[in-house]
């Protein structure tokens, strides 16, 4: 089944009509409770996110993203956000349930999320709102009808162009661009919504951008030609200060982009059209660089420009479809009483230390970006420094509902920061990772990060890293065995005990080792994996 991608002129026609309909409709008793537009966008590191740059030690000078800076402007910027788990599908359920994955069952990407679980649409729901969500879900069965009035998702990642939206009515097949779509589905949704103006909803917008194979989008495709994107400081690091050097997990620029990832190869479900939009971004350059036969770090050098190009391309797609919903609420008149969040499910390493790719609990993986717009309660250009988490999701748009959280949530309420009020706030956040083996094989890891440091313990091999991130804030030499730093570890190592009590964190790790082999296409060669192991 195909059918036409909604077009602006639809919008604009069904805006007059609902404009229309709402200064006729008597109303009794209006619901003050805010909207909120939830937009989720998939492995946005806060380094890509211009709004940020002034406050991270780390990354290079990315092309700015000027729509997500006026939301920081109008909101509040958390410079301390952390995910509890730096991979897909975990961050969503956590999300959702306000709760880690060891609780909520989904610790690694090949769980399924029980639609039964308790989550927080689900409780706005039973209190009033109208809940929906469009893009990206990644957690295997559908959410049931107790959670969203609607929903529009891909299955699993979905492509970046010409989606099939699953609903619970059908299956439905759009041509276009797929972050374009997503918000176009939100936005009719949102003004079928405004019908029932006293009722307050709840829209997640979750991009399936940034995610790999980066496919940038038909008004993205000749963006930064011809501007290199500057290298991270990192980029070069070989990973000697730390436990697990450079090229042993397997998401390096230098190893691990295939053709695929770097557009050697294209999409292979792109119309004869946008295949030739295709072609004309691509089919010169290519032919240039096979021309070239680079090696060695010129050709690393290559593939971290052609990477992180197409990388920043799709975010700008994202950056584009936020400006366009805000505009969409502004142009409803639903700006002043909607709460507007924008985060990603976890950062991603941009060529830092030789990587892309996310898991680790660095610093370029844990911090998720965080902007938050509510007109009225928010400060505009307000930035905040806690350390709040993907697990406060749940309960602070509950609280901000003015709904009771379920007792199971272990996060916490951040709506008084939003508040800008001087609150006691958490001093440290924990963090686990399961995945291994598994996509990249990064170790499996669990640890603590205070406002200065970070303990991390490979728990199946028995190491342990320390970072000042004072100190060493690009986290390139562990202190671990540093004797100046045997307080800190002490106490630190004592502070991730009391967190995997009060978390609940059980003591035999609930993941069985699943054998994994990556697909072909995405496999290091096999001799380049010998002599580049360690520990
Ligand atoms: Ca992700």
């Amino acid at each position: 089944m195909r059918r036409p991608k909604c077009v602006q002129a639809r919008e604009v026609a069904a805006f007059m009509v609902l404009a229309l309909g709402a200064a006729g409709c008597g109303r009794t008793q209006p619901d003050t409770r805010p909207n909120i537009l939830f937009v989720f966008s998939d492995d946005h590191a806060a380094h890509a996110l211009s709004a940020y740059r002034e406050h991270l030690a780390y990354g290079a000078e990315l092309p700015a993203t000027p729509g997500l800076d006026r939301l920081a402007a109008d909101g509040m910027l958390f410079v301390n956000a952390f995910v509890t788990n730096s991979i897909c599908a975990p961050s969503r359920a956590t999300v959702l349930s306000g709760q880690y994955g060891h609780l909520n069952g989904v610790m690694t990407n090949a769980e399924e999320f029980h639609p039964a679980h308790v989550t927080f649409p689900a409780l706005l729901r039973e209190a009033g709102y109208r809940t929906a969500i469009f893009g990206k879900w990644h957690l295997k069965a559908d959410p049931g009808p107790r959670v969203f009035d609607h929903y529009e998702i891909l299955r699993g990642q979905g492509p970046y162009y010409n989606p099939t939206l699953r609903s619970a009515a059908d299956s439905a097949s759009w041509e276009g661009y797929t972050p374009d779509i997503v918000a176009d589905r939100a936005m009719e949704w949102i003004d079928a919504s405004a019908e029932n103006a006293d009722t307050p909803f709840l829209a997640m917008v979750q991009f399936n951008a940034a995610h790999r194979y980066w496919d940038p989008g038909p008004d993205q495709l000749e963006l930064y030609r011809d501007a290199p994107v500057p290298e991270p400081g990192t980029m070069w690091d070989d990973g000697a200060g730390r436990l697990f050097a450079g090229r042993t997990p397997e998401m390096t620029l230098e190893l691990d982009l295939f053709p695929r990832d770097l557009k050697l190869e294209a999409p292979d479900n792109l119309t004869p059209d946008q295949q030739r939009a295709w072609d004309a971004a691509y089919a010169a350059e290519n032919a240039e660089f096979e021309a070239m036969s680079l090696v060695g770090e010129a050709l690393t050098r290559w593939k971290y420009q052609r990477y992180v190009t197409d990388y920043m391309r799709t975010v700008a797609a994202v950056d584009a479809n936020v400006t366009r919903l805000l505009a969409h609420l502004e142009a409803s008149g639903l700006a002043d009483r909607t709460i507007v969040v924008y985060t990603s499910d976890q950062g991603f390493f941009l060529g830092d230390h030789g990587w892309f790719d996310k898991r680790w609990m660095y610093e370029e993986s844990l911090r998720t970006p965080l902007l938050v717009r509510w007109p009225g309660v928010v400060e505009p250009g307000s930035v905040n420094h806690d350390l709040v988490m993907n697990l406060d999701f749940a309960q602070t748009l509950l609280d901000a509902a003015g709904v009771d959280p379920d007792a199971g949530m272990q996060g916490r309420s951040f709506v008084p920061l939003l508040r800008g009020e001087d609150v006691e706030w958490r001093d440290a956040i924990y963090y686990q990772y399961f995945e291994y083996p598994g996509w990249h094989m990064v170790r499996r890891q669990y640890g603590v990060r205070t406002d200065r440091y970070k303990l991390i313990h490979f728990y199946e091999e028995g190491g342990w890293e320390l970072y000042d991130l004072e100190r060493d804030p690009n986290e390139l030499r562990s202190v671990y065995d540093d004797p100046r730093y045997t307080d800190v570890v002490a106490e630190l190592t004592s502070r991730l005990a009391e967190l995997r009590v009060q978390y609940d964190v059980p003591e035999i790790d609930p993941v069985p080792h699943r054998e994994f082999v990556a697909p072909e296409n995405l496999r290091r060669p096999e001799e380049d994996r010998v002599g580049h192991t360690s520990h």
